[in-house]
């Protein structure tokens, strides 16, 4: 058993790192007050080849294996956990439902333009009624001769303002539970595609998350993803890969917060001495660097593991998502309170990572979810 990553991984990792530092870091807080990610981050982001990671070079993509992409997005989160979870929605989601399962046609038609950033992809599983419950999903999609005519609203879109293509899933069969739900790629100018108003979020304020609205909205036959009413496992499988690039911006996140308060207890004098003197705030700090380091082995084990046994996979995902999503969150809080009143405000970046984390714990999966998925898992070989 190896744990070194490869040169080309440590390569990968070490440039995101590097365009953390310099490009995103310093403009963490800005982006979180001005809620948006500026244009000239994206046309970087699409220069340097992250919005093609997953997309073979053929198709002007780097290729690159999951744990590559892991290690990019979690350096990615450590600078901004808003603009991570676009880039994972992307790349994990949205590529890899056009690579994995489109035809060659929408394979030639949409993966060089996603992979130079040109369209930037959205995912739309959620509705207003059906989160945890996707299956029961309610947006439909009547079949007609030569195209399918969809209506529905798909909530919690994340990236939706900036999109330019969205994968959607809606019911193709009325009465045939998931088993009766397609997936099908639409793209932004379509008629009778409008997008909501802006969500007010707690926390990764960067990342533009809106409702989408289909109204008697046209889409070419295809479009469609996969087979006809086959789009459920679809999703699911793609949830897999999604849930490593959360539990990547949950080692991020966590990162980020650790090293802040690493360096606020050597700085802070109480007693005529600095904090990280006192025992109590050492052991906060090894139970700290513990967890992620947990969380880091779990995520990159994940995704590993989804690169070689794909499906079969699925329940070190799920592990990977809950484990780095909740050190996030403990991690973070640990990190505010060794700021004191400091870390209460927004003077310190702690604050910030505090709310950014608690998403880590809703989306792709509460973590009531993933101990779902992953108490049906138990017991299996
Ligand atoms: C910022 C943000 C971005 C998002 N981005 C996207 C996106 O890009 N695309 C997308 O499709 N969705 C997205 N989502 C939606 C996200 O996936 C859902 O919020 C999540 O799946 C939970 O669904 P819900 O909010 O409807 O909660 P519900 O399903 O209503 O759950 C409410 C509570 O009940 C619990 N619960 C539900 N069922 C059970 C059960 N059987 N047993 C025990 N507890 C249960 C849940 O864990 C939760 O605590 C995003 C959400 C947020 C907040």
């Amino acid at each position: 058993m190896d744990f070194e990553l490869g040169e080309d991984q440590i390569l990968m990792r070490d440039a995101a790192r590097e365009f953390a530092e310099k490009k995103l870091m310093p403009i963490g807080e800005k982006m979180d007050e001005d809620e948006a990610i500026p244009p000239e981050i994206f046309k970087e982001l699409s220069e340097l080849g992250y919005c093609g990671m997953l997309v073979p070079e053929k198709y002007g993509g780097l290729d690159l294996d999951l744990l590559s992409v892991t290690c990019v997005l979690e350096e990615m989160a450590r600078g901004s956990a808003g603009l991570e979870l676009g880039l994972s929605v992307h790349n994990n989601l949205c590529c890899a439902a056009v690579l994995d399962y489109g035809s060659e046609h929408l394979k030639d038609k949409y993966l060089e333009r996603m992979a130079s950033g040109e369209l930037y992809g959205a995912y739309c599983l959620s509705e207003p009624e059906s989160g945890t419950d996707a299956g029961s999903l309610s947006c439909f999609a009547e079949e007609k001769v030569d195209k399918f005519v969809l209506n529905g609203t798909k909530s919690w879109v994340t990236s939706a303002g900036v999109a330019g293509v969205f994968i959607v899933f809606a019911r193709t069969d009325k009465d045939a539970g998931s088993k009766g739900i397609s997936c099908f790629i639409v793209e932004k100018d379509t008629p009778g595609l409008k997008l909501g108003a802006k969500e007010r979020l707690l926390g990764i304020k960067p990342s533009d998350t809106r409702d989408v609205i289909f109204k008697d909205c046209e889409i070419p036959k295809e479009n469609l993803i996969g087979e006809k009413n086959k789009g459920f496992k679809i999703a699911l499988s793609l949830l897999n890969a999604g849930r490593i690039g959360a539990a990547a911006q949950g080692l991020g996140i966590a990162q980020a917060a650790y090293e802040e308060a690493y360096k606020y207890a050597q700085e802070r004098e109480q007693f005529d001495q600095p904090i990280a003197n006192f025992q109590i705030i050492q052991f906060k700090l090894v139970d700290m660097a513990m967890k992620i380091e947990a969380a880091r082995l779990m995520t990159y084990s994940a995704a590993w593991n989804r690169e070689k046994y794909g499906e079969k996979a699925a329940k070190k995902c799920s592990m990977a998502k809950l484990f780095a999503s909740e050190t996030a969150n403990w991690v973070a809080n640990q990190a505010l309170q060794i700021h004191g009143g400091y870390g209460y405000v927004k003077e310190y970046p702690v604050e910030r990572y505090f709310r950014d984390a608690r998403v880590t714990e809703i989306g792709e999966g509460t973590s009531d979810a993933q101990r779902m998925v992953i108490y049906r898992s138990l017991g299996k070989k």
